[in-house]
């Protein structure tokens, strides 16, 4: 019999098999470290860590993708700087411990980084990084992050930085597992943009013992332990029963009796869009820019932007491909894109607020992608985040116009902009809708608060209530509105928003087969009634209930 299954919410579908592998913590050093007897050995002790950090970190380096090899190379160089050495050396000969010596010596040098400014001050993550290793090196406890993996591995942790589930190594983890983290949060996304099964909110999941056999199942949220032939077997005979019926339809989506509802792709960066471009999908709905410069300590330059875009473009041909441009801030903070510390970062200036007042950072982009559009004849259509207002939408447009770019439009994503539809939209050529925000917005629930999961369910009605605004506005004015937030990809749920009225569904392209087939399923006119439905619930689960009861059978034996 198979051993404990936990359950969780699951955030990227299919299921994977494969042994734990424990992402480690930063450790502190301990309270009661006693002051060394013999300083120079205790000085030794230091220096050997600090030199063990520096190879482990070369030699990650050496096997990193072009993206990681030179960040992990400058933290070598950080672990090798004398400086940081001596100045634990001092604290050891004051009295301190090797790990409280480390720590001491790391927030000096921390504080004189920032004094510096500029590429110093952006170092400081990377020389707490060097810090936490060597902590945890002379310490004898295994160093944080992802260890370095040699097989297929399902990563479990308490959650995974935007940065750390970015730079996986994608050759070896199959299954992601984490104890906090959200529907919506990143490592989520992430996950689901690299066709990674993923459970989140798993309670006691780094309570597991590397090492141990787990069954990821990423579509019905459940981890279990030690599965047996029988689980595994399961497994298999649904997957098998399932992509046979998803490989019976292909091509644009559309409802059964024929109305169009486009089925795009979001995607992160270059990789991601290789992979897409050669799937049955019809462009791109929303590049997350901001994914390519998450570990990155400067704007690159125009140039090298456009190298960049150039790259993402190609793969698309002739279809659409919408570029958001960068979404900074709050949930995924860019080194070089802030405006210092903020008491509610979600309500700050990021996104598009952030651009307006550092106007060069969204200037750069859309030259860039006004020169890699013009070379590689692509469709580009360009969009901003977290617009509130018509005037920020108004300004928006004129700065894309002004770039060279054909069209512009707004991400909808705050409930004033869907409410203020009408406006908003008169302002650009099309809006899409962020739900994965709009939820945390209108039930004012933190997205990256897993706990909160139930109230950022996009099934709530009230939030069905602000998406069908925001299409109402799209019907006035005659400007398309499609849906990018993860609810695009929930077949049942897309079945609900194409009956709302939305044109178009962006998602990750491990997830358009089944929606393609939900929507071949349903007549237009059915979906307005399943809509109808979910808004008249009073509940997030009642509404996903009364739909899945309302479904086709055809569709929910495969669910
Ligand atoms: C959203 O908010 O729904 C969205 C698509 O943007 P992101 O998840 O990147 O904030
Ligand atoms: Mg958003």
């Amino acid at each position: 019999m198979s051993g404990d299954t936990r359950h969780g919410v699951g955030v990227s579908p299919g299921t994977a098999v494969g042994p734990v592998v424990q992402v480690a913590p930063p450790v502190r050093p301990p309270a009661d470290e006693p002051a060394p007897d013999d300083a120079d050995a205790a000085t030794s002790r230091v220096l050997e860590s600090l030199a063990a950090v520096a190879v482990d970190l070369d030699a990650r380096a050496a096997a990193a993708d072009e993206h990681a090899k030179p960040i992990l190379k400058a933290t070598a160089m950080i672990a090798r700087d004398k400086g940081l050495a001596k100045a634990a050396g001092k604290h050891i000969a004051a009295g301190l411990g090797p790990a409280h010596a480390i720590e001491a010596a790391v927030a000096e040098y921390a504080a004189q980084f920032e004094a510096l400014g500029g590429y110093f001050a952006e170092r400081v993550a990377d020389l707490k990084d060097v810090g936490d290793r060597a902590i945890a090196h002379v310490l004898g406890v295994p160093s944080p992050g992802v260890p370095p993996l040699t097989g297929p591995s399902v990563i479990v942790a308490v959650d995974l930085a935007p940065a750390e589930t970015a730079t996986l190594d994608r050759a070896h983890v199959v299954g992601i597992v984490t104890a906090a983290g959200g529907r919506t949060s990143h490592t989520a996304i992430l996950a689901a943009q690299m066709g990674i099964p993923a459970v989140v909110q798993v309670h006691g999941a780094t309570d597991i013992p590397a090492g141990t056999t787990v069954a990821v199942d990423g579509d019905a949220g459940a981890v279990t332990l030690d599965p047996d032939m029988d689980l595994l077997e399961a497994q298999r005979v649904r997957r098998e029963r399932r992509a046979a019926a998803l490989a019976g339809v292909s091509g644009p989506g559309a409802t059964s009796d024929g109305h169009a509802v486009a089925l795009l792709a979001n995607i992160g960066g270059v990789d991601d869009a290789v992979a897409a471009g050669a799937q049955d999908v019809e462009g791109v709905g929303l590049f997350r820019t901001e994914f390519l410069y998450l570990s990155a300590n400067a704007l690159p330059s125009v140039e090298e932007q456009a190298d960049v875009y150039r790259k993402v473009l190609e793969p698309f041909g002739s279809r659409r491909v919408v570029v958001r441009t960068l979404d900074a801030g709050a949930d995924k903070p860019l080194a070089f894109a802030n405006l210092g510390e903020e008491e509610n970062p979600a309500l700050g200036r990021r996104g598009l607020r952030l651009c307006q007042a550092k106007p060069e950072l969204i200037d750069s982009q859309l030259s860039a992608l006004a020169l890699a559009a013009r070379e590689t004849g692509a469709d580009v259509r360009v969009m901003a985040p977290m617009v509130a207002t018509a005037e920020e939408a108004a300004w928006f447009a004129s700065r894309v116009r002004a770039a060279g770019l054909p069209k512009a439009g707004v991400m909808i994503e705050v409930p004033a902009a869907a409410l203020r539809s009408r406006h908003v939209l008169a302002e650009v050529d099309f809006g899409s809708l962020g739900t994965n925000d709009l939820a945390q917005y209108t039930m004012a629930a933190d997205r990256m608060e897993g706990e909160l999961s139930d109230l950022l369910d996009p099934w709530q009605p009230a939030v069905l209530d602000v998406v069908a605004a925001a299409c109402e506005g799209g019907a006035e004015t005659g400007k398309p509105v499609g849906v990018c937030g993860e609810s695009a990809g929930d077949p049942l749920l897309a079945l609900v928003l194409a009956g709302l009225g939305v044109s178009s569904l962006s998602m990750a392209p491990k997830k358009v087969p089944a929606v393609r087939f939900a929507l071949s399923l349903h007549s237009l006119d059915k979906c307005r009634e399943l809509a109808a439905l979910a808004r008249d619930a009073r509940s997030a689960a009642d509404a996903r209930e009364a739909v899945r009861a309302a479904a086709g059978e055809e569709l929910t034996a495969i669910l």
